[in-house]
């Protein structure tokens, strides 16, 4: 078989294919018991491009198929990523809004965590977000909100309305709009001269380090790094300026990016592109070894549950989040393995996770009574998820990691 090859998204080059999941659900498309409504499926593949060295899908989903009123991730969910945000936004507050009237953009606000910080200083803002569910949660919280998709329209209308931002932000979305040359038009002329775009999203290098083969879905397009990113930007008149690792979400990499020429490049970005270059991030033998590390992830995971559930023991699962959907298909692990997973969020609750159809619950339900094992699905949030469940280990259970790699805790 030809190995299969895509046009990339930035720079028309060949993306050559890495890795394929199969066929695979909307990893945020939880459904309702006994809906006879279809499933929508697409081929989940991944590849680099040949040039500019970007990580993206092969395909594309539409995107209002996974952003809309329904939309069931919310911000707030997690009290680390409440004070993350909170931090950000007293550190935006600080410097690059500290000016006579500043103006901050946030691409992707949800249900406004970070901007209602900004929104209590009494800073002018604008949160772009297109789901209307968490777009009305931050509203409600005095937040101004534009219910839409950020592109280059949306920004020259901001612009038109607004003048020009100090500060364009967006965390964890960036990276799911595949629609690139029409964002990235629209920072560079809603940006003021002197501003900066600062972007936050699950870095490359960390998922290949730690087989976290689970934040490939349907919503991450795009698997940053300094280099692909680096190359991006150019091609808009702007610059990577500084590079920062975060340990948010299982590992992410803090871009901010300017007009180019009109702030110092630090050393950090110099010395991140050099480590990708010396790991060789997207050479052949590094993407084959991630291949294989996928693969041998799903055998270990499969053959725990499976001797588990061979032995009468009950596992159930914790954290119905989107990077579950990845495992729980590509591994086919479905409720015969893995009884109900908890979950905080509401509009996951009483459903069944896509695909593989295991009941979603409350957290509450964990401890009635509590289960032999527990697959931590949330694994992003692991040292908060074991802490809030203390009772879980006091009454003999384990944990079930797969990320590093499959251990029981
Ligand atoms: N920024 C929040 C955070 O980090 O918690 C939300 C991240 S959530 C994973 C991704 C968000 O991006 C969703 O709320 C989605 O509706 C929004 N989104 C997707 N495409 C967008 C676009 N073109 N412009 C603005 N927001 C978008």
């Amino acid at each position: 078989m030809l190995p299969t090859t895509s046009e990339c998204r930035i720079c028309s080059g060949v993306v050559n294919e890495f890795f394929d999941f199969g066929r695979q659900p909307l990893a945020d498309a939880f459904r309702e018991p006994g809906s006879d409504e279809q499933e929508f499926f697409y081929r989940l593949a991944v590849g680099a491009c040949a040039d500019c060295t970007m990580v993206q899908l092969m395909e594309e989903v539409p995107r209002d198929r996974m952003f809309h009123n329904g939309y069931p991730y919310h911000s707030s969910g997690s009290v680390v990523m409440q004070a993350h945000f909170e931090e950000t936004a007293k550190g935006f507050l600080a410097a690059e809004l500290s000016g006579p009237d500043p103006f901050i953009v946030e691409i992707g606000s949800n249900d406004g965590a970070m901007l209602k910080v900004i929104a209590a200083a009494g800073v002018r803002h604008l949160g772009v977000e297109p789901s209307g569910g968490v777009a009305d949660l931050a509203a409600a919280e005095g937040i101004t909100v534009r219910k839409d998709f950020f592109e280059e329209s949306t920004a020259l209308e901001t612009l038109e309305a607004h003048g020009t931002a100090d500060v364009i932000y967006s965390a964890n979305t960036f990276s799911h709009i595949p629609y690139v040359d029409s964002v990235l038009k629209g920072v560079a002329a809603l940006l003021s001269p002197t501003g900066s775009f600062v972007f936050e999203d699950p870095y490359f290098a960390d998922i290949v380090e730690r087989t976290s083969f689970d934040q490939i879905y349907d919503e991450h397009f795009f698997l940053f790094s300094a280099s692909s990113v680096a190359n991006m930007v150019t091609r808009f008149g702007l610059e990577l300026v500084d590079v920062k690792r975060l340990p948010t979400h299982g590992g992410e990499v803090r871009y901010t990016v300017a007009h180019a020429g009109s702030r110092p490049v630090s050393a950090a970005v110099a010395e991140l592109l050099r480590e990708e270059r010396e790991q060789g991030l997207t050479s052949t033998a590094t993407l084959e070894r991630f291949g294989a590390n996928v693969e041998a992830t799903r055998e270990r995971l499969l053959e725990k549950l499976r001797s588990l559930r061979d032995a009468g023991k009950r596992v159930v699962g914790y954290g119905a989040t989107a990077k579950s959907a990845t495992v729980l298909n590509y591994c086919g692990i479905d409720s015969d393995l893995v009884e109900f997973i908890c979950d905080s969020t509401p509009a996951k609750q009483g459903r069944l996770t896509p695909g593989s159809h295991i009941p979603v619950r409350k957290p509450e339900d964990f401890a009635l009574p509590y289960p032999d094992y527990a697959v931590l699905f949330a694994w992003n949030h692991a040292d908060e998820v074991i802490a809030k469940e203390q009772g879980f280990r006091d009454a003999g259970g384990r944990w079930i990691r797969y990320v590093p790699e499959v251990t029981v805790l």
